[in-house]
């Protein structure tokens, strides 16, 4: 299991090691150092021109055509996963970055309306993107969304930060907190991440 505390800054340094990747590639998972993310190649027969990568329990997962060569799949898993890199570089990823984030989105989406007491990280929230005590105005923020666009954390923060002042999902709560910048395109991504993964 990667340290999550860490984990962005381990998985650019597996995907930028070719030496590592090549290796992780030859046995199926194998992990360097504890740490360190693995990657995991699934061939898959259903398949056949697309590849596939996602993250998943802090392991990257690559799905590719069963038929592929050594040499395609070197070629295809290096780029894929530099894909996943790029997507995946968030400037949030410490809990002082993200009441920062939220000081900010208060500023410009909410009016300053929300309280923003305490923010942080958790690693518990399967089912869930984030929580708020409405009576502390702590918010807990799932660390999956550690790995998606910015625009998605933005709406799950302003979802959250809405609730500071408004506690259930009435009309005037979701004026609010449908402010966020692409929010619409915010839950479409959301829902799909967690369908599939
Ligand atoms: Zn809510």
């Amino acid at each position: 299991m990667c340290h999550l505390k860490n984990f962005p800054q381990n998985l650019i340094d597996t995907v930028t090691s070719s030496g590592l990747i090549s290796s992780q590639l030859q046995s199926s998972v194998m992990q360097e150092k504890p740490e360190m993310p693995a990657i995991e190649v699934i061939r898959s027969a259903k398949r056949t021109k697309t590849v596939q990568a996602r993250i998943v329990d802090g392991q990257i997962q690559v799905r590719i055509p069963a038929r592929m060569s050594k040499a395609e799949e070197e070629k295809a898993v290096g780029e894929i996963v530099a894909k996943l890199k790029r997507r995946t570089q968030s400037a949030v990823s410490s809990d002082a970055d993200l009441i920062e984030r939220a000081h900010k989105l208060n500023k410009t989406v909410l009016e300053g309306r929300a309280r923003v007491e305490s923010i942080r990280w958790v690693s518990n929230q399967k089912g869930r993107w984030g929580s708020c005590t409405v009576a502390t105005a702590e918010i807990r923020i799932s660390d999956r969304l550690k790995h998606v666009p910015d625009y998605v954390l933005d709406a799950v923060l302003v979802h959250e930060l809405t609730h500071t002042f408004i506690a259930g999902h009435s009309a005037e709560f979701w004026e609010w907190a449908d402010k966020t910048p692409l929010a619409e395109r915010a839950k479409g991504y959301l829902e799909a991440y967690q369908r599939w993964g």
